[in-house]
């Protein structure tokens, strides 16, 4: 057990953080503000690898391993939850688990340098949590597939070069990579969330959307394996966002606390403030310990469905508390909109939702522990 972080994953996340503060925080509130896709920004979070850090060598990566997509999205999180773009991190997941050959070769070089950008389409609009019961159909003819349905609240669907689609037939859930502006792909309309806003969200049509054989990722009717591997994977991603957030809220209060006078007394010596500090710091290095341990239990090639469930609930649930808390113990800096604490407000408790329901995550620990 070493609880250190390697040099590699150190200074990846120093150069994260770099990146972060220098380029994007300047930035966050232009895109948060209309909720617009950065793509400026996409692309130099791609140039500086931070998209393949964690992929194996032999596929053009880092080879770094889990923990460093759980440090990079930590970072990213510090400009909000929107910069961490999960689809694209849950497609590559899903082309170097189940993409043949072929799909990694005409994939995965560009999905890892940013030069292509990656959605995962799952909800439609009667179904979220029960996705198993998708209406969105494929029909086999021949060697093509045709696609027919609807799927809302997709981060980056009409910024996407290439999106990940879940759909059902008679012999079950499978997933197919659709190309941007391929015939029977139409965007309905940009929705408009109250978090995240750097990764717009839309609701999409496919209307006898005719894909080819080697669009099919992993085997015909068996997507739900590509799903647990990407989901049990990205989950740990959104707890990290979520300890992002948590930790750049701490931080933001601690400067705080120590210079505002109130009276003859700085904040940071009421008790009642102390205390709520040891709490959130205590609580925030708990939930990174247990993030790290399920990341390091991913690359051990282990079945991580109990643990990223376990993390995603614990480092969400923190986060809510620790912003809200800061915001208490802040006064008035935390009430205004240029202490951040908004952005991370929003952000964390999206995160419940986004990516499975923290109430789903408590089904999925619930089953593991009891066996049904
Ligand atoms: C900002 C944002 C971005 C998103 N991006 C994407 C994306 O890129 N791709 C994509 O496919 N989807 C995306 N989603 C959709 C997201 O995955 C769903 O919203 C989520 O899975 C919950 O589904 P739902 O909203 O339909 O809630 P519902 O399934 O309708 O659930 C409603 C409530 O019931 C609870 N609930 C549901 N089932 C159970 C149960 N069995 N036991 C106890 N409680 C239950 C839920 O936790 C929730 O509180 C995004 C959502 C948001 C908000």
């Amino acid at each position: 057990m070493d609880f250190e972080l390697s040099p590699e994953h150190k200074e990846l996340q120093l150069s994260a953080r770099r990146l972060v503060e220098q380029r994007i925080l300047p930035l966050i509130m232009s895109y948060e503000e209309r909720s617009v896709f950065p793509q400026e920004i996409f692309r130099e979070i791609g140039a500086q690898g931070f998209l393949k850090a964690h992929m194996p060598k032999e596929c053009g990566g880092l080879g770094l391993g889990t923990l460093a997509y759980c440090l990079v999205s930590e970072e990213l999180a510090k400009a909000g939850a929107g910069m961490t773009h999960n689809g694209h991190f849950q497609t590559e997941k899903m082309l170097l688990d189940y993409g043949t050959p072929e799909q990694q070769g005409k994939y995965l070089a560009k999905l890892l340098s940013g030069e292509y950008l990656a959605a995962t389409a799952i909800t439609e609009p009667t179904v979220g949590s029960s996705f198993a019961n998708m209406p969105t159909r494929v029909e086999k003819r021949g060697d093509t597939f045709i696609l027919n349905g609807v799927k809302t609240l997709i981060n980056d669907a009409a910024e996407a070069d290439v999106i990940n689609v879940f759909a059902k037939s008679d012999e079950g859930i499978s997933v197919f990579l659709v190309e941007k502006g391929m015939p029977g792909f139409q965007i309905l309309k940009k929705q408009d969330p109250i978090g995240m806003r750097s990764s717009p969200i839309y609701e999409f049509e496919l209307k006898d959307c005719a894909v080819k054989t080697e669009q099919l990722v992993g085997k015909f009717g068996e997507g739900l394996k590509a799903f647990f591997s990407a989901f049990n994977f990205s989950r740990l991603g959104n707890a990290s966002a979520a300890l992002g957030i948590a930790q750049a809220s701490l931080k933001k209060t601690l400067h705080y606390i120590k210079q505002r006078q109130v009276g003859s007394r700085v904040v940071s010596e009421f008790q009642g403030i102390r205390w709520m500090l040891a709490e959130m710091s205590t609580q925030l290095e708990a939930a990174r310990l247990l993030r790290n341990r399920a990341a390091t239990l991913e690359d051990k090639k282990q079945d991580i469905s109990l643990e990223s469930s376990q993390t995603k609930l614990l480092c969400v649930e923190v986060a809510n508390r620790i912003v809200g808390d800061c915001i208490q113990a802040t006064g008035r800096y935390g009430c205004l909109r240029d202490s951040l604490f908004e952005l991370y407000l929003r952000d964390a408790k999206l995160l419940g939702t986004a990516g499975g329901s923290l109430e789903v995550m408590k089904n999925n620990i619930a089953k593991r522990l009891i066996g049904d």
